[in-house]
């Protein structure tokens, strides 16, 4: 355990006072749903933090429990007294990470991980051109054929039939980190391109910045950004967590920009909560918070830009599935379904309850997989009451978890991100439509 800090400091124990324990949180709560018990709630979780920071219970005690929490914040939209469950549930996992004694090799493992991979653009391009390796030769096919991916570790096998084709690494190299507006200049921004997002949905990043330069931004890519840090926050390698924040919040500070745009709602509900890292009062508190008010969901921007006109007809009918970071954390709810809107033939069917969690958050569908699949169950029974052709959302966990429930229900809908829908439409920049009038 640290030895700066008491266990209750570091598990912000004040704020379990907040919860009067009044219940209003759990019909919220999917865990609570699907697992019908008390420690699998909000309420019963925050009071297993605060008697584990009596010591009254271990750290072990209440690991299951946290652990098997998604981190949606559903709980939160609900509390009547404000309970800061996003400070709790970090506190908890960073007295868990904290007190584990682990061997050499977990060490090695976790380090090369979430210090060398994670982080770097070259580790995580190196495996995006890896994954394409492995599409391109045929290798995943044979691997399919012979059902070898049945046998990979942590239910890898299931997520790897979902994957989309990877971009050729030439394409990956080819990527400029300056572009133009194609109309007139409204704003600069910076583009977020995110780990997981760039390795894996490469392409709808860049789709992501062809649709703002259309709509009328020029978009620089500032080569010094590194990944936001959600998965060492979730993970509870907080001191990491803060690494990743200071080397965003000084690449922004580099760059002249109204906004830092991102097209992944787990990233822009970490980068938004930058300023919770720090101390109040601080230097990098002050700064992290200049950084916070500059975050932005391409959505946001895309609305505020107002500046496409989508010229074909997309005749289908679609349900959205809210990502829970950016509707829950950054607070993002109308943006998407008002774009959507906008698309000429598009219909849009909602699910009876979108902001039920798919299960995917963050690596919970790895790590917590059959906690993970009973949730996505749940899901897919919503989606199946839709006469949805196509499940669209905008973070690249819950992409690949619709993917995966249409694929294990046999539904035959595409799981599709909002970017890939927009450019489905062909937008064209408004100025250009009104001149060639
Ligand atoms: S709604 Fe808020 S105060 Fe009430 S039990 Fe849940 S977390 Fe506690
Ligand atoms: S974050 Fe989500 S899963 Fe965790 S307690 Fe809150 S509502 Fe339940």
């Amino acid at each position: 355990m640290t030895e700066q800090i008491s266990l209750k400091e570091l598990m912000n124990y004040e704020k379990t006072f907040d919860c009067v324990q009044c219940g209003y949180c759990l019909p919220a709560c999917p865990t609570y749903e699907t697992m019908a018990s008390e420690k699998h709630s909000p309420r019963g979780r925050i009071q297993l933090m605060k008697l584990a920071a009596e010591e009254k219970i271990t750290l072990d005690d209440m690991e299951d429990s946290i652990n098997k929490c998604l981190g949606c914040m559903a709980c939160t939209t609900v509390c009547p007294t404000n309970v800061q469950y996003g400070s709790l549930l970090e506190g908890a996992k960073h007295a868990i990470e904290s007190s584990k004694s682990k061997s050499g090799v977990q060490k090695k493992t976790e380090k090369l991980l979430f210090d060398t991979l994670i982080p770097s653009t070259k580790g995580m391009n190196a495996l995006g051109n890896a994954t394409w390796l492995y599409q391109a030769t045929g290798l995943q096919k044979m691997a399919q054929k012979l059902k070898l991916t049945s046998i990979a570790p942590l239910h890898l096998g299931q997520f790897e039939r979902v994957l989309p084709p990877m971009p050729t690494p030439k394409e990956r190299k080819a990527r400029v980190s300056f572009m133009q507006a194609q109309q007139e200049e409204k704003m600069k921004v910076a583009f977020f391109t995110g780990c997981i997002m760039d390795s894996l949905f490469f392409t709808i990043n860049e789709q992501s910045m062809e649709l703002l330069t259309r709509a009328g931004a020029t978009v620089v890519v500032p080569e010094s950004q590194t990944c936001c840090g959600a998965l060492h926050a979730h993970a509870g390698r907080h001191e990491q967590a803060i690494v990743r924040a200071k080397q965003n919040i000084e690449m922004l500070e580099n760059e002249e920009v109204v906004y830092i745009v991102n097209n992944a709602g787990g990233c822009g509900a970490q980068m938004v909560q930058y300023d919770k890292l720090f101390e109040e009062g601080s230097d990098w508190h002050r700064r992290a918070l200049q950084f916070v008010e500059k975050v932005r969901d391409i959505t946001q921007v895309l609305v505020e830009l107002d500046g496409l006109d989508y010229t074909t007809s997309l005749q289908q009918t679609v349900t959205y599935q809210p990502s829970c970071h950016m509707s829950n954390v950054q607070r993002v709810v109308d943006e998407p379904k008002a774009l959507m809107k906008q698309i000429p033939g598009l219909r849009l069917q909602e699910m009876q309850d979108p902001h039920f969690c798919c299960g995917s958050a963050g690596i919970y569908n790895i790590v917590q997989y059959d906690e993970s699949m009973k949730i996505l169950d749940r899901k897919m029974s919503d989606v199946k009451e839709t006469e949805s052709s196509a499940i669209v959302t905008t973070n690249p966990g819950c992409l690949l978890q619709m993917k995966l429930g249409a694929e294990r229900e046999g539904t035959g809908q595409r799981g599709i991100h909002l970017v890939e829908l927009l450019m489905e439409a062909d937008p064209q920049p408004k100025k250009a439509k009104q001149e060639s009038l």
